[in-house]
């Protein structure tokens, strides 16, 4: 960036205090800054070519303060896809349905986790042998559980008893 483009790009920034985020007040897109620099690009990227420098193929950056919005160059650090991947994943600390992720909650399916208590009310409801016979039917009735289920889980999580 030049002086004046960087003096632009500063405009927009607006840093917090209790974390030293960056905080990106211009053009935003579903989930990143977004900055015109000739055509449009995003903020945090530009931010690390920048001040840090520049960004190898196929590398992903990642927001270490877990603020997408963020540009402080010291927040971002350059890493694989995957890695990026497994870092947001850790974020996540309960299942859809609000059980949370405890070593004795979670399997691994194909690499993602899944809830146990989910599975376990699933399987009470539907067991294989039914869904194999059942079809259509089969999955109306599962997707009747899905939200019942999700109702009673909203609930708690209202109530503080989930
Ligand atoms: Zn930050
Ligand atoms: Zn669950």
């Amino acid at each position: 960036m030049t002086a004046a483009q960087c003096e632009r790009f500063m405009s927009f920034v607006s840093p917090e205090p209790m974390s030293g985020c960056w905080l990106w007040v211009g053009g935003v897109t579903t989930k990143y800054g977004i900055f015109r620099l000739g055509k449009q690009r995003k903020a945090h990227r530009v931010s690390y070519e920048h001040f840090v420098g520049p960004i190898a193929a196929g590398l992903d950056i990642d927001h270490r303060c877990r603020v997408k919005t963020c540009v402080n160059p010291v927040h971002l650090e350059a890493v694989s896809e995957r890695e990026n991947v497994r870092r947001w994943a850790a974020t996540i600390t309960h299942c859809p349905l609000g059980h949370e992720y405890t070593p004795e909650n979670t399997y691994l399916d194909e690499g993602r986790r899944r809830c146990l208590i989910c599975r376990r009310g699933y399987q009470r409801h539907y067991s294989r042998e039914r869904w194999r016979s059942g079809g259509e039917e089969y999955r109306a009735k599962r997707r009747r559980w899905n939200q019942d289920s999700y109702r009673r889980c909203a609930q708690r999580a209202q109530t503080g008893m989930a």
